[in-house]
């Protein structure tokens, strides 16, 4: 097969464990800068270019879209769609992805466990919304954040009024959820492949920190996770029509809840901590699955 890894660098560990994983299984690997695709984008021959040469014959694409070209990036992969290639991630699933609020809105219509969050675009009734989501002390979030960055833990009702009020008035959006104090400073990372749990990874944040996210200096270990926690995970990715993804639960008094699903999961920190060759496991989905114009717009 010829597969295109669209990613911005090909020297990251998760590409280049795509690369190895893909030329291992006897396939034809090219790594694309999706931010250097240029598309002609016509009815009957939709096009992609890339170096002054057109993108032709390809089998497969794998996304490893970074949040912070989203925009252009999901264009590019969609441009694939449309010219029947298939992709590992569909372009509506990884655009679904990014927005937190969605996201969750979407697992919660179908009944999944999620830590009490609310949303306000207006700071009149702060302190009302503080109350609807039980009091502090809670967790705010900045709606396109990553990596830990912009989550905030306030520990009382005045500093979460301020914290809202900070983030409001430099006009971002934001989550305000409960928090879920339990867990203590460990989450735990599903890498779901094809509707199976096939990595899970607790995550522990450093000394003095809350958010257990390796780039905040959190330590890994591979887990053992129950089979509410395995059904929570598959279930998530399904509802976000992610083939491929990271899903990250806390373990709460009441159950697994989901945090987040990340359509481009990292694949270092989760290969090293189980030792599981998890980049063999997608292109092994990918040699199973990939047939010209099956891309369609599927989650619910
Ligand atoms: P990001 O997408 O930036 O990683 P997350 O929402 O995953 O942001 O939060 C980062 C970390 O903060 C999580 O890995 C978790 O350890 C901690 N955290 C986030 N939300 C909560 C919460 N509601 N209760 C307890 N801890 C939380
Ligand atoms: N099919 C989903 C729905 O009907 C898509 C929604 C979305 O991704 O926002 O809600």
């Amino acid at each position: 097969m010829k597969i295109v890894i669209l990613s911005r660098k090909a020297s990251l560990y998760s590409t280049t464990a795509l690369v190895d994983a893909g030329k291992a299984r006897g396939h034809q690997v090219e790594v694309i800068n999706p931010l250097r695709c240029y598309m002609n984008i016509t009815s009957h021959s939709p096009s992609i270019h890339y170096k002054g040469e057109r993108v032709e014959a390809v089998d497969a694409v794998i996304p490893r879209i970074g949040a912070s070209i989203t925009f252009f990036g999901c264009a590019v992969v969609r441009q694939f769609e449309m010219m029947g290639v298939y992709s590992l991630n569909e372009s509506i699933a990884i655009t679904r992805s990014r927005d937190k609020l969605r996201s969750l809105q979407l697992l919660s219509r179908k009944g999944i466990g999620l830590p009490v969050t609310g949303f306000a675009s207006s700071t009149q009734f702060t302190g009302d919304l503080i109350d609807v989501v039980g009091g502090a002390p809670l967790v705010v979030k900045l709606l396109e954040g990553t990596q830990g960055i912009g989550v905030v833990l306030a520990e009382t009702r005045h500093a979460a009024e301020s914290v809202i009020q900070a983030f409001q008035g430099l006009n971002a959006n934001i989550l305000v959820q409960e928090y879920i104090k339990e867990s203590r400073g460990t989450d735990i990372r599903c890498l779901v492949v094809g509707g199976k749990v096939v990595a899970a990874m607790r995550r522990t944040a450093g000394k003095g920190e809350f958010r257990s996210n390796i780039h905040r200096g959190g330590s890994a270990e591979p887990i053992k996770i129950t089979p509410e926690e395995r059904s929570t995970a598959v279930r998530a990715a399904r509802i976000m029509g992610l083939n491929v993804c990271g899903v990250d639960l806390l373990r709460s008094n009441h159950g697994p809840v989901v945090m987040e699903v990340n359509s481009s999961p990292g694949l270092e920190g989760i290969e090293k901590a189980t030792g599981i060759d998890i980049a063999d496991k997608i292109i092994e989905f990918i040699e199973k699955n990939a047939k010209p114009g099956k891309t369609k717009t599927r989650g619910k």
